[in-house]
């Protein structure tokens, strides 16, 4: 018996990636993930004088309704990889100048976070025993072989990553045209193969957005909360101190601006969808911290700045 067909390959190491190759292998499936990323989640940067600053620029945190969801999360936070978030949150209105306490408005969900980072719990779940996990490793071709009732894995620099009994595909851009649109090459999975599900993936929206990950030497103390969203602004949608969540480094601040997604089209439309350059990024960040700025509460000028474009 050929035992790499009992195999099943999970493409993608986000939340829904990593969470999918655990289960399968506490059940039992022999499980290779593969993540075109270096490692799941989060970043690392390095000033100019070579200090190193970490941010989770995506997520900055998630809530939990759905009970099967919270029995999960309840493991995580007994292993330590997720603390509960217990800052307070507010809104800040560019027509009023007012903050506003949102959660004394509409009251709140809990708020976790992964510690030390978002990134955590993504790496726990990648290294569990029966978890094969491959990064830098990204799937350029998935090709169904019928006579074998297997599928066939071909990397995107051509390598023949091998045959599975089954395939989870994580991520949309699996069939999306968004990968043609940043990269030039066909998405991995032909279309016509799962043409139900490939046109329920492509009604999904996307909804690009820029992160800005700024570092400052003193607290931001004018801001009365730790996270914000921003009410009459075409710019920013969110801010929150990314250094101010349980167990981070805190010889510095960092703050975490998100854009809206009117501001993100607007860029895309003049740059397209490739990968933003260098120029862009700093445009980018500059008119996102300048928005920031322009609330008239004292920011005082960052030592880090950088943009990224999800
Ligand atoms: C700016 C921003 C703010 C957000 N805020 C929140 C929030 O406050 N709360 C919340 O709950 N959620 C938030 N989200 C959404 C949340 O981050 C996503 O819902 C979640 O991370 C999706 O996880 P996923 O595993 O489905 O996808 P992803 O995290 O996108 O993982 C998919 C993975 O697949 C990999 N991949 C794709 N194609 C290939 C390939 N061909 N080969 C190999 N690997 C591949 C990608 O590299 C990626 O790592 C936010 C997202 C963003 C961008």
């Amino acid at each position: 018996m050929n035992t790499a067909a009992f195999k099943v390959a999970v493409v993608g190491g986000g939340i829904s990636g990593a969470v999918c190759a655990s289960t399968l292998a506490r059940n039992g499936v022999s499980v290779i993930l593969f993540e075109s990323a270096r490692g799941p989640g989060g970043r690392r940067e390095k000033t100019e004088d070579g200090k190193e600053l970490s941010f989770d620029h995506g997520a900055p945190f998630f809530s939990v309704s759905k009970p099967e969801v919270q029995s999960i999360v309840q493991e995580w936070e007994s292993k330590g990889l997720v603390a509960e978030w217990k800052e307070e949150f507010g809104s800040f209105d560019f027509h009023t100048r007012k903050f506003n306490n949102i959660e004394q408005q509409v009251g709140f969900s809990k708020r976790f976070v992964g510690v030390p980072g978002m990134n955590s719990i993504c790496k726990a779940l990648c290294n569990e025993s029966g978890v094969e996990s491959k990064f830098r490793v990204g799937i350029g071709k998935a090709e169904w072989l019928d006579d074998e009732k297997l599928w066939s894995l071909t990397g995107v620099d051509g390598q023949n990553l091998g045959q599975f009994k089954g395939l989870v595909a994580s991520d949309k851009n699996i069939v999306s045209s968004r990968v043609t649109e940043v990269t030039g090459q066909p998405p991995p999975l032909d279309f016509s193969l799962v043409p139900e599900l490939s046109a329920k993936l492509q009604n999904l929206p996307v909804q690009p957005c820029f992160a800005v990950m700024l570092a400052f030497a003193e607290p931001l103390s004018s801001i009365p909360f730790k996270g914000l969203s921003f009410e009459n602004s075409k710019v920013l949608s969110w801010a929150y101190c990314d250094s101010c969540k349980p167990n981070r480094e805190t010889t510095s601040e960092r703050w975490v601006l998100h854009s809206t997604t009117e501001y993100a089209e607007g860029i895309i439309s003049q740059t397209g969808m490739k990968k933003p350059s260098d120029a862009t990024l700093n445009k980018v960040a500059e008119q996102l911290l300048q928005e920031f700025q322009s609330t008239r509460i004292h920011i005082p000028e960052p030592f880090f700045k950088r943009a990224h474009r999800w």
